[in-house]
């Protein structure tokens, strides 16, 4: 009859839903397990033991809190042993004057839990007895399943809170959560994550509709991405766009990874996700003021060398004009060959085509263009930007050198972008090279995986530390006409075309700066 109540008894604080139930279950089981005149349920309180809960045939210490020290039910939780009492008169660990006015003379207190036990079942009787095994090996199977059912309860508890933290988390965070079985194809989104799709709180939505929402565009992409984190277990960081029903484009971000791969092979993928709309539309608007400020800085390039610039037409216009009076004097004598007239009319010609060169070149790189990204051959972009660098005759005196890998393939960039990051640095070079001797500047080109490295580098006196530890921040300048915001605008074009952009002093005691953009792939 007792392993029978204390089977039943298992059962129900295995369904226990809560600390006071379980104290309640023991209350109202220990003494049919036990067969005992009374129980007690003792919870350790720091360094005190609280009766919290009796059940017996006369009043015994409820609500009442004493020393562990104190007490059988301290002995038993600090010694994490049970404390089996036939005599209570005769035992020197019990304070007698607590049990005097009280019916008991015999006892069993067991530890709720094995490892530092959290609380005591004390089992008591009216009379001198002894106890066998079996009696007591039961109560210590009521404190066991005790202790079990209490870390159910906090187990299911912490669950559930780490539950209400995840759902405060998505909310602040604006996430929404999707999971989605590859295997199964079953796929579930909270409604933060449907809202995101454009789709209602409670209507369905299966995962078809989440790869149909998403722009024909990035689909391909998108549904790669899940089924690579699938195979190979790498993270999901994908944004794309996606229509919603009212018309609206809206930019979405996945993050996710996963989660799970049991023995039957299904694989599990769980992530948030996150309307990043706003932030897209501020990155275009930078991009946008970027491409506006470098407009600006082309055209002021070009007004600082407006000197130079008219030098430079006036001369080949001259000579032109000069070679065709000398023509037309050749022709009105007829003691001159037709040849000779022609020769100079030849080279009227290409002193024209050298003017008109000069000014197709300045004015396709003024102009102003929407940012457009092209596949671009290195060497042609490299090369048009020197000559619009060297258009000043001062700085023609720096010997340029190339050094470009064979076999670079085309590379995806805005073109006129490209060569006016490769013109602030050609200038800055000219102008660290000022007054030098053998001024000299390579432009390098080499392939890297995926991004082609450019490299300018000059034999000039190279970067201070000083100007080094900042060099990219704008407003930086050692010059006195100088602005320092060259190279910052620089980075944001090389970073705004997927790229990387960094400087320092060469080994060889100049200035080199390098940066990547990516090859175009077909
Ligand atoms: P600015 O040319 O208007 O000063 P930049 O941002 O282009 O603005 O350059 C910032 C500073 O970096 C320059 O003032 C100069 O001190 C340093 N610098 C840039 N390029 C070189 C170089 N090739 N050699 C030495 N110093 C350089």
């Amino acid at each position: 009859a007792c392993l029978l109540a204390l089977v039943t008894t298992v059962e129900r604080l295995a369904a226990a839903d809560s600390f006071e139930s379980i104290i309640a279950i023991v209350r109202e089981t220990a003494r049919l397990i036990s067969g005992a005149d009374g129980v007690t349920f003792v919870l350790r309180d720091g360094d005190l033991c609280h009766y919290v809960e009796e059940n017996a045939v006369g009043p015994l210490w409820k609500g009442r809190r004493f020393p562990l020290t104190a007490c059988i039910s301290g002995w038993c939780m600090l010694n994490a042993k049970s404390a089996v009492i036939p005599d209570i008169y005769v035992d020197p660990r019990i304070p007698h004057d607590a049990y005097r006015p009280t019916f008991v003379q015999s006892l069993v207190m067991v530890p709720v839990r094995a490892e530092n036990p959290l609380a005591a079942i004390g089992s008591y009787w009216s009379t001198v007895r002894e106890f066998s095994d079996t009696e007591v090996a039961l109560l210590e199977g009521l404190g066991r399943s005790t202790a079990a059912a209490i870390a159910a309860v906090q187990a299911r508890e912490t669950l559930r809170e780490n539950e209400e933290r995840l759902r405060l988390a998505l909310i602040a965070g604006r996430l929404g959560a999707w999971e989605f079985d590859l295997g199964g194809g079953s796929f579930s989104a909270s409604a933060a994550c449907k809202a995101h799709f454009g789709c209602e709180g409670d209507a369905a939505f299966s995962y078809e509709d989440f790869v149909s929402a998403i722009h024909p565009d990035d689909r391909r992409r998108q549904v790669h991405a899940l089924t690579e984190a699938g195979t190979t277990g790498c993270d999901i960081t994908s944004e794309f766009r996606i229509a919603w029903p009212d018309g609206s484009e809206h930019w979405i971000e996945l993050r996710g990874r996963r989660v799970s791969e049991d023995t039957g092979g299904a694989i599990r993928l769980a992530g948030v996700s996150s309307d990043v709309t706003e932030r897209k539309l501020a990155e275009e608007r930078i991009e946008r003021l970027q491409s506006e400020l470098a407009h600006i800085g082309r055209l002021a390039e070009f007004g600082q060398m407006g000197a130079t610039l008219a030098r430079e037409l006036t001369q080949p216009l001259t000579a032109a004009g000069n070679y065709l009076k000398a023509g037309r004097r050749f022709l009105g004598s007829d003691k001159l060959s037709l040849n000779r007239a022609i020769e100079t009319i030849d080279k009227a010609e290409a002193q024209f085509q050298r003017a008109s060169d000069t000014i197709r070149r300045i004015r396709g790189f003024v102009g102003k263009s929407e940012p457009v990204r092209g596949a671009e051959d290195v060497m042609p972009m490299i090369a048009e930007a020197a000559e619009i660098a060297q258009i000043n005759p001062k700085h023609r005196k720096v010997e340029l050198r190339f050094a470009m890998e064979d076999g670079l393939p085309p590379v995806l960039v805005d073109k006129v972008q490209i060569q006016q990051v490769l013109l602030n640095l050609l200038r800055n070079a000219f102008e660290a090279l000022d007054g030098h001797a053998a001024p000299g500047v390579t432009i390098g080109a080499v392939r890297d995986g995926n991004m082609v490295v450019l490299r300018v580098e000059d034999n000039g006196p190279g970067l201070s530390p000083e100007v080094a530890a900042k060099l990219f921040q704008p407003f930086v300048t050692t010059k006195a006409q100088g602005m320092g915001i060259g190279l910052s605008i620089c980075r944001r074009i090389i970073e705004n075309q997927g790229g990387t952009m960094s400087g320092a002093s060469s080994s060889s005691g100049g200035a080199a700066f390098s940066f990547t953009v990516p090859v175009a792939t077909s």
